[in-house]
């Protein structure tokens, strides 16, 4: 089977050629760890497992290295520590909501059927030189400065964006010209103004690593480019992340590390997966629609139900990974019935090969639509094996429905006040809001049967649907 890559840089589809085919390289950018990660966060970490569990399938388990960092240094961690403890020195503030954050998210991405990456570096472990000698930031940062591509200035250390003369080739975005006058104050020490930061100064209550250049921090962008070439090398096969990351921070990661190592490419594909909305609308925490990872799998918060993370796994990849995706009560129900009717047919079948024909599916930049509808056509051991490839039907069936028996279960209170609330409408004839009322119940997994009780008047019973 031949393995296709869509790449952003090149913009085609290209057969997958891996520098090294018994250690394939891939990194994708991690989560910044100040906060509960949302559900857009976790479709990259999906996506990404995914190609991780092909890749090891097709050049075997021990021959494929897959990073994903931690960034646990960034102003947003210093404020959220500041304000949640606000009695304990920084550092020590720092340490816990990081702490609490990273395993946090391993636990999310654990529900969710992911495989550790092999390596999950933390920046703050990156920043100095290392006893085992693996890269760092600051001595980056000192080649870049030592090749000519990057100066101190204004207390900080910038990237000369126009030291590099295809600045820019990952986004299509040209340098701007330089108009005089036009630059802001706070960018009057910059040569370019799309000169970016590799380390700037820390204040006395700053987190701060001591560097030639002063007591200060890393900038974002160089955290990846000395991971990656910790423990990739200079110059690997596949880096990915959303499509967000494109510019600038997976703009100014080529320029940091093919300047400081003289290559002509950090990464041979460039990978980007679309971006996540919810029901129709942008996520965001004004608009009230905005979901963790954790709401869906442990409260009532979305579709007033619990969601388990085999049927949130499907339901990120029934859409094709460089598509935007609409997440909707809708969607996650679809996914679940889908699950449901796969658990049925397996029965307990054991696990074959994996289907031929999902595997070309896959190959093909990971066609997941066509990989579900190969799967619809499998016999039950090669629908087992295939789904098992990608992470899914993981369970027995008797698992699978003791566990969505659990998740389906709503806040009985709350169904037994809307059931009462539809008799009341239907007696006064207003079916409008009866029906309405029936939907609401439904998309929270709730059938409805109406019948009369022993005094002939109506008695409406519920159960979870299955
Ligand atoms: P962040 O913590 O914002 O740096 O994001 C971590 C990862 O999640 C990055 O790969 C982002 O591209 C990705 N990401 C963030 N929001 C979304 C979203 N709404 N849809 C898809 N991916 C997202
Ligand atoms: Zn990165």
């Amino acid at each position: 089977m031949e393995l296709r890559l869509y790449d952003t840089l090149t913009k085609d589809k290209r057969v997958f050629t891996p520098i090294d085919p018994s250690d394939v390289r891939m990194y994708v950018c991690g989560p910044t760890v100040y906060d509960f990660a949302h559900i857009g966060n976790a479709r990259p970490v999906i996506v990404f497992d995914v190609l991780f569990r092909l890749l090891r399938h097709l050049y075997g388990a021990d021959h494929v290295t897959y990073v994903r960092n931690i960034t646990d240094v960034d102003d947003k961690i210093n404020d959220r520590a500041a304000r949640d403890f606000p009695g304990l020195p920084l550092n020590e503030a720092i340490r816990k909501v990081t702490e609490a954050t990273a395993s946090q998210f391993q636990a999310d991405v654990t529900a969710l059927g992911c495989l550790s990456p092999t390596h999950q570096p933390r920046a703050t472990e990156f920043v100095l030189p290392r006893p085992d000698g693996r890269a760092d930031m600051v001595t980056l940062i000192k080649q870049l400065i030592a090749r000519g591509h990057a100066y101190e200035a204004g207390g900080e250390v910038l990237f000369d964006v126009q030291s590099m003369p295809d600045y820019g080739v990952l986004s299509g975005r040209r340098l701007e010209e330089q108009k005089a006058g036009a630059r802001i104050a706070v960018d009057a020490h910059k040569k370019n103004p799309a000169d970016f930061v590799l380390w700037k100064l820390s204040s006395e209550n700053e987190p701060g690593w001591d560097s030639p250049w002063g007591r200060g921090r890393p900038g974002w962008h160089i955290e990846c480019s000395a991971m990656s070439a910790a423990y990739l090398g200079d110059v690997f096969d596949i880096h990915g992340g959303g499509l967000d990351l494109i510019f600038p921070h997976h703009e100014n990661e080529i320029a940091q590390s093919r300047c400081a190592h003289g290559t002509h490419a950090m990464a041979n594909y460039w990978m980007h997966n679309g971006f996540l909305q919810v029901e129709g609308e942008k996520m965001s925490k004004s608009l009230g629609n905005f979901f963790t990872i954790n709401e869906l799998l442990t409260t009532e918060k979305f579709g007033g139900r619990k969601w388990s993370g085999e049927a949130l796994r499907l339901a990120m990849l029934k859409t094709h990974y460089r598509s935007p995706i609409d997440w909707t009560v809708q969607g996650l129900q679809d996914a679940e019935k889908m699950l449901d009717r796969w658990y049925d047919v397996v029965g307990d079948a054991p696990a074959s090969e994996v289907s031929a024909d999902v595997l070309d599916a896959l190959g093909d930049d990971m066609n997941m639509p066509k990989v579900i509808a190969e799967l619809h056509r499998q016999s039950p051991e090669s629908l087992k094996a295939s789904a098992n490839l990608l992470g899914l039907l993981t369970q027995t069936g008797a698992q699978w429905r003791a566990n969505q028996t659990q998740d389906r279960s709503v806040d009985e209170g709350a169904v037994e006040a809307l059931i009462r609330a539809r008799t009341e409408a239907r007696a006064r004839k207003d079916f409008k809001e009866s029906d309405r009322i029936r939907d609401e119940l439904a998309a929270m997994g709730v059938v409805l049967k109406d019948g009369k009780g022993a005094d002939g008047k109506p008695v409406t019973t519920w159960e979870i649907a299955r």
